[in-house]
């Protein structure tokens, strides 16, 4: 069943990638295993699926603890700075830096961990108050100070856009997300300004936004199911 439904994701895509002229390796594909048990996600690995996301700290701890050796997580949830230290410790990436103060709490425990990590600046594309993430207008100031910090690589931007029943409605937020990263992009702010990493896409949506420039895709229940 997650093995089908895995080949459906990554089929799909495959298909919107060339549709709009792109590679499909460019897009990797993060399996969002919240609130699913270490088995489903060993159910993913045995169909060559080695990368998720996971939004709670206590669950993905031990997630990470059981498949550290055959998986990679990307933080993707709110992460409150006193869950920083083990935030550290845990992830490939976090998707959702959006102050300065989470970042100072990062960068002092990756110094002690004698590590550096991938982050992703989130940002409220929406300018959406129940949302997170910082806003485009400040996204900029965000990455020059977080930049100064010797062990967080900012490699590029994250959004959670406003929902819609219709998906197509989302895509202006989508593009909004990709010109922004190469406003960016063209001011050397990033880590590598030559690969710039835009996560955005969920399972209603991920289509549009690979037609939209996504280089990450966050695909949580069209391939373990439902959460409810
Ligand atoms: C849960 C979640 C997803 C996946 O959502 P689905 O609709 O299940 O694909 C993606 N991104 C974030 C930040 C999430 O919290």
């Amino acid at each position: 069943m997650i093995a089908d439904n895995l080949d459906n994701v990554r089929q799909n895509i495959r298909v919107a990638a060339e549709q709009c002229g792109r590679k499909p390796d460019e897009i990797r594909l993060v399996a969002v295993s919240k609130t699913y048990p270490t088995s489903a996600i060993k159910e993913a690995i045995g169909s060559a699926q080695f990368l998720f996301g996971e939004n709670y700290i206590q669950e993905a701890t031990q997630k990470y603890t059981e498949l550290k050796d055959s998986a990679e997580f990307h933080f993707i949830g709110h992460l409150q700075t006193n869950k920083a230290k083990i935030a550290a410790e845990i992830f490939k990436m976090i998707e959702t830096v959006d102050s300065m103060k989470l970042g100072l709490h990062l960068n002092r425990h990756l110094i002690q961990y004698d590590k550096t990590m991938d982050i992703l600046i989130q940002v409220n594309i929406g300018n959406d108050k129940n949302k997170a993430g910082i806003t485009p207008a400040d996204a900029e100031d965000l990455i020059r100070e977080i930049s100064q910090l010797s062990n967080l690589r900012v490699r590029g931007l994250m959004t959670m856009p406003p929902f819609f029943e219709e998906s197509e409605k989302v895509r202006p937020y989508f593009r909004k997300l990709r010109i922004l990263a190469e406003t960016l992009r063209k001011k050397n702010l990033f880590f590598d300004n030559s690969h710039v990493e835009i996560s955005m896409g969920m399972s209603g949506d991920y289509q549009i936004a690979i037609e939209e420039g996504a280089t990450l895709v966050r695909v949580g229940t069209a391939i373990f199911g439902s959460r409810s």
